[in-house]
């Protein structure tokens, strides 16, 4: 195992990938017009060689700091990278924490007169089996069926996970869980506060609540119903099944 520092093996890496994409593109091939068949090859390789090292700079944290480069713009002393710009990859380490972006809240007191231009993020990762969703955008302006002016859709902070027919949703103002298995195939279903229940009903919900010395709420169980309790067996795909 290697001792060395991720900066300083990154650093090495990086200037071995520039001295090879160098030799490429000065290479006298490229010049020679007779010899186009060679070139389209070095050309090529110059691409490949370009993939690796947006790759290789995943793995920069741009310790160094940017230095100034064309057009006013800013880059990495280290990996190259302008500041700022798009990335199309992530880079997570198998071991340890896995952290991708940060906490994104609402940015403006302002409505937005439309959905996409108030959105601010929307991602999903499915994380060994069990889907996570985030959604954060400011307000806007939406025109419902059956109404005739436009309503305010609040700005929200939306995360929901999903694990087999489970649904587990936070926003602003609510924690919901829902049994997807068992929702009503057409309609929504009833919902009432507890105490608008009669306790007969109340004792088939196999719910508890938690509340602390002074009678405040901290915090709710439900337990399984059987149907999603069920462990099912993960289905292979046709390559998991050939690799058997
Ligand atoms: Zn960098």
């Amino acid at each position: 195992m290697t001792t060395e520092l991720p900066k300083a093996r990154l650093k090495r890496e990086l200037r071995r990938l520039y001295h090879s994409m160098d030799f490429v593109s000065r290479h006298p091939v490229l010049r020679d017009g007779h010899r186009r068949g060679q070139g389209t090859k070095l050309a090529e390789i110059y691409q490949q060689l370009g993939l690796a090292w947006e790759f290789l700079g995943l793995r920069c944290r741009h310790w160094d700091g940017y230095g100034r480069v064309a057009e006013g713009k800013q880059a990495c002393r280290i990996c190259g990278k302008i500041r700022g710009a798009d990335e199309r990859w992530l880079l997570l380490p198998r071991e340890g924490r896995k952290v991708i972006g940060r906490k994104s809240v609402p940015t403006s007191g302002k409505v937005f007169p439309k959905q996409k231009t108030a959105r601010l993020l929307s991602d999903a990762i499915v994380f060994h089996g069990a889907k996570l969703s985030v959604e954060v955008q400011n307000a806007y302006c939406s025109s419902l069926p059956g109404f005739d002016q436009d309503i305010t859709i609040a700005a929200d902070r939306m995360v929901r996970l999903t694990e087999d027919d489970i649904v587990c949703s936070l926003d602003a103002s609510l924690i919901s869980v829902e049994l997807r298995g068992r929702r009503p195939k057409r309609g929504l279903p009833y919902s009432a506060f507890l105490w608008e229940l009669p306790r007969k009903r109340l004792k088939a919900f196999p719910v508890m609540l938690e509340y602390d010395r002074r009678g405040r709420f901290v915090g709710i169980t439900i337990f399984k119903p059987a149907r999603s309790r069920t462990m099912r067996r993960p289905r292979l795909s046709t390559q998991q099944s050939l690799n058997r």
